[in-house]
């Protein structure tokens, strides 16, 4: 079962208003194990619907649309649908009192105008509102159907579940469930990633068209995400199939995973930090306090951030840390600001940022040049080079999220292997 979506509103086509609508309707067909293959937006013209309905139905054989049921004269979704069924648009009587009841009920008289609401294309079934006046239609086309919603959110989204998605069902003969799942990496650009997901995706291409689908989505800030979709008759089903899927993916991809659908950096640091039992302690230098705010993002930070400190100027580095005169940019600075800012708040862990981050070069180095400290019990404390590029603002951000996975992947190595933190993996230049 194929289905399209058609939004219609010349606001959307004006960029006023976005189609939250659509991303509904589309979510509730996944859900539903329904296809949904286009997604388009129309104005408030009769013409511009109807063909827009036309080539939906050549493709599909359900189309959703939502808007132009109101009672004003561009409210003209009905009128299209009729032209595209080839069937008579009237005035249903009993669609009418039910319309006339709602404003009764509401206590308001109904404006003429609103009895156009009560028009019904021949042969189609009416959703009877129960938010608001227009009523909505499931209008057969041949073998296809095509169904009528409010533009109103609510509206639309209470007869999506009561009428649409059972009548979808009822049709597609089959139950099916669609579901996602997305796994969060850092460290790699996405061609790298895809490259070493390569041979997952070739052998379920391989198993044809039910097999789990894999989508790669550069996210920015947020890293590269690899989404699995997996389509399967139950709930507990797809569950099942998205946890196999997941293991496959994770055997490739190692500890380029951070956390999977919502789950922050910040987050998996604070797991990682609660399984050991570790407080943290956090020195700053070109990140000015973006690790800290960040880590304090994170609901029941108290437990494990122990706090953290600006130390901007060479000078501040000195006083506060204890660092020797000289420069102040270079791994070993890192590893002794990290070192020191243990002993300083008092933590089990220490976490340092040192950096140039532009837009003028600093101590000769180059704006992007930063370094991780990191400083974990029993251990030396190591600097790791960090070969960031961009403007100041990217250079600070980017170097606060790879901070970040420094320590993510520093405290899983030293989870699962004992030997995590002197991984030579993890302690070459950065890739990003
Ligand atoms: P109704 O059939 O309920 O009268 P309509 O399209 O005929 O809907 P409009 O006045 O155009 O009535 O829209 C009603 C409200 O719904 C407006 O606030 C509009 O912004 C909103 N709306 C319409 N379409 C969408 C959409 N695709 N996504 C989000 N909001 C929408
Ligand atoms: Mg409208």
């Amino acid at each position: 079962m194929r289905a399209e979506i058609v939004a219609v509103g010349t606001e959307l086509l004006l960029g006023q208003n976005l189609d939250t609508n659509t991303a509904f309707i589309a979510e509730r067909l996944a859900a539903a194990g329904i296809d949904c293959t286009l997604q388009v937006s129309v104005g408030d013209n009769v013409k511009r619907i109807a063909d827009a309905l036309r080539l939906a139905l050549a493709r599909a054989d359900a189309v959703v649309c939502t808007g132009g049921l109101g009672p004003t004269q561009d409210d003209v979704t009905r009128e299209a649908i009729a032209l595209v069924a080839g069937v008579a648009l009237r005035r249903d009587a009993a669609v009418l009192a039910l319309v006339e009841e709602i404003f009764r009920r509401r206590g308001r008289t109904m404006s003429p105008s609103n009895a156009r609401q009560g028009d019904v294309p021949q042969g189609a079934t009416v959703i009877p509102p129960r938010l608001g006046t227009a009523p909505g239609l499931i209008c057969p086309v041949g073998p296809r159907v095509v169904y009528a919603l409010p533009g109103v959110p609510e509206e639309m989204r209470e007869m999506v579940e009561r009428a649409v998605v059972p009548d979808l069902v009822a049709r597609a003969g089959e139950r099916a469930v669609i579901a996602s799942r997305v796994l969060r990496t850092w460290g790699l650009g996405e061609s790298a990633v895809a490259e070493r997901l390569a041979p997952r995706v070739d052998a379920l291409e391989a198993a044809g068209p039910d097999a789990a689908t894999i989508a790669f989505l550069a996210s920015g800030m947020e890293g590269i995400k690899v989404r699995v979709t997996v389509k399967a008759a139950d709930a507990a089903t797809a569950a099942a199939a998205l946890d196999e899927e997941e293991r496959a993916l994770r055997a490739l991809l190692g500890d380029l995973v951070f956390g999977v659908d919502e789950e922050t950096m910040e987050h998996a640091v604070a797991s990682e930090l609660l399984a050991a039992g570790w407080t943290l302690g956090v020195a700053e230098s070109y990140t000015g306090g973006l690790v800290g705010a960040r880590l304090v993002g994170e609901p029941g930070a108290s437990r494990w951030f122990a706090g953290g400190v600006v130390t901007y100027g060479a000078g501040t580095k000195q006083h506060v840390l204890g660092l020797d005169p000289g420069p102040v940019v270079s791994a070993s600075a890192a590893a002794a600001m990290a070192a020191a800012v243990r002993e300083v708040i008092g933590a089990d862990v220490g976490l340092a940022t040192t950096g140039v981050a532009g837009p003028d070069p600093d101590e000769g180095l180059a704006p992007g040049t930063c370094f991780a400290g990191i400083a974990l019990p029993g251990r030396a404390a190591e600097g790791l080079a960090l070969s960031l590029a961009g403007t100041r603002e990217r250079i600070r951000e980017i170097g606060t999220i790879s901070t970040l996975d420094r320590l993510r992947r520093a405290l899983v190595g030293a989870r699962t292997a004992g030997g995590g933190a002197q991984d030579p993996a993890g302690a070459a230049s950065s890739s990003r």
